[in-house]
């Protein structure tokens, strides 16, 4: 079968880049190459930034309703596409087919929300300390922005991103996944359909250091949006230089399970969070806390569960009956297998799973469901991100213990708590540290209006998705008009009793 080759596309062209070579993108669930794309350096980073720069001035005058106007029709466009395009996550990152539909509907959703915001993009009015003058703040676009996305979400991460940027009057540089580039250029072929005028959107793919990190420190751009490793964004942090920087970074999220849980219902979250989306998202739930009292009977019922996984539900996504897809690639393969390596040697006991498996006659990178218990908090299976399909069982004596435990980590994204207590569900509220907390459900399960991201080591602080994204892709400008028709001195003129 002839292998498709796929451009860059840079100032409403598809285009090669400078470099001449291209690399493949493969289906993990059994390795077939699915397309190759262009290995892109600086020089095609700059053609796809002054591409944007010259885009800008047009595109930020362009009335905010008339460009949401693209976004609805956008959105509709991927209604009508839903399908083919979640067989395309599927096939390109391996995620079952459920989780792709859901994957795109998400970035429907986002498209929809973000194209009602350019009706509102609001500022505030409010008095001014002197008489006769009028004070308000209104957004202006950030300008530039280059836009770095990991491939767990390969539609609605892009989505999260490109919505608010373009929705603002901002122009895009975007540098998507190396393991999901086609699907980065089945987005953007909609947004050209769409009508996204010439250079608005300028796509470039290749590596994170030969394309990504050009990108970031190009002086033309004003903004960086970035999803992926904490290692990543460590990087970014300190090559961006003075820009506005957004960064999501991972998770080792816990669900804590009191004595009192409704235990089928903890099993169900544990189960959707640890091994949803083969435990590659950055909320999975890779720890659980668990009340001593009940540990032994949540082990049993954890463990059956996780055994049929492994028995019946892990293979190729596009099958029905798949629950675990693949891992991502050989390299996330190695990586899982090393932590189990790890996690036994640091002392915890594995209760099932533990090892690469073949999918039901697939031969990608599968990986069972994977089961320790008896983890010590400070373990490194404890302590840093897997992002494969591991679980770290760790009892505490009571609610205070969960909550300890449950903080002491270097990231604060996702919690969740199991508990029929109210004091202890509001307690832990305001005392877990993350940037979400789930009552009664897992640590998975992001709405589009409300706002995304954690805290400690997973962000500097910005958050996506809903209002919070116009923030991160808009700047305030504070605008005074003085009507009195005289000099008047803020702080001074004023008369205070
Ligand atoms: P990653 O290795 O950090 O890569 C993410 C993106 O950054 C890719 O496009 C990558 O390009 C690029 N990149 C790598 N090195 C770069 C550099 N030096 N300069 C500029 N760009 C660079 O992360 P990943 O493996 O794709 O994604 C998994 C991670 O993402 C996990 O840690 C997960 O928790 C996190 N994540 C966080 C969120 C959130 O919202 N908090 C959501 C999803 C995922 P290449 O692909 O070419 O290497």
């Amino acid at each position: 079968m002839s292998v498709k080759t796929y451009l860059n596309f840079i100032g409403g062209k598809w285009l090669a880049s400078k470099t001449g070579t291209t690399f493949s993108s493969i289906n993990p669930a059994n390795k077939q190459v699915l397309g190759r794309f262009q290995v892109s350096d600086a020089q095609d980073i700059d053609s796809a930034v002054a591409s944007a720069k010259k885009a800008f001035p047009n595109w930020s005058s362009t009335p905010a309703p008339v460009r949401g106007e693209l976004l609805f029709k956008f959105a509709n466009l991927l209604k009508q596409e839903k399908e083919r395009l979640a067989r395309i996550v599927t096939l390109e990152m391996g995620k079952s087919l459920t989780e792709s539909r859901g994957d795109v509907q998400e970035a429907i959703d986002t498209a929809l929300y973000m194209a009602g915001e350019g009706r509102r993009l609001f500022g505030h009015t409010t008095p001014s300390e002197l008489p006769q003058k009028f004070a308000m703040t209104v957004r202006r676009p950030v300008g530039v922005v280059g836009l770095i996305t990991p491939w767990n979400f390969p539609i609605a991460i892009p989505a999260w991103k490109i919505m608010p940027a373009l929705i603002c009057g901002n122009t895009v540089v975007f540098k998507p996944s190396s393991d999901t580039p086609l699907c980065a250029v089945e987005f953007v072929k909609l947004l050209t359909k769409a009508g996204v005028p010439d250079g608005v959107i300028n796509l470039v793919t290749g590596s994170g250091s030969e394309a990504g990190t050009p990108l970031i420190e190009h002086p033309d751009v004003r903004g960086i949006s970035f999803t992926g490793s904490h290692e990543t964004g460590d990087f970014i942090l300190k090559h961006a230089g003075v820009k506005k920087v957004g960064l999501e970074l991972g998770g080792k999220n816990p669900i804590i399970v009191m004595d009192d849980a409704d235990l089928t219902l903890a099993v169900d979250g544990i189960l959707w969070g640890a091994f949803g989306t083969t435990g590659q998202r950055c909320t999975a739930a890779s720890r659980v806390i668990v009340h001593e009292k009940i540990k032994k009977q949540l082990e049993q019922r954890l463990v059956a569960e996780a055994q049929k996984i492994n028995r019946e539900k892990i293979g190729n996504g596009l099958k029905p009956t798949t629950l675990m897809g693949p891992l991502i690639n050989q390299a996330a393969l190695e990586k899982t297998d090393r932590y189990v390596f790890i996690g036994k040697q640091e002392g915890a006991k594995l209760l099932c799973g533990g090892k690469p498996c073949s999918g039901k006659g697939s031969t990608g990178f599968f990986y069972e469901a994977t089961v320790f218990t008896d983890v010590k908090p400070t373990m490194r299976i404890a302590q840093e991100e897997i992002f494969g399909p591991v679980v770290a069982l760790i009892a505490v004596k009571n609610f205070d213990e969960a909550v300890a435990v449950a903080n002491h980590t270097a990231y604060g994204l996702s919690t969740a708590i199991y508990t029929r207590d109210m004091k202890k569900a509001f307690t832990a509220i305001d005392q877990l540290e993350s940037g979400i907390t789930y009552i009664n459900a897992s640590t998975i399960g992001s709405e589009c209006h409300l706002p995304f991201g954690g805290i400690k080591g997973t962000g500097n602080g910005t958050r996506e998705a809903g209002i919070e994204g116009i923030n991160e892709f808009s700047e305030l400008k504070t605008v005074f008009i003085d009507y009195s028709g005289k000099l008047q001195k803020a702080q001074i003129d004023i008369k205070y009793n």
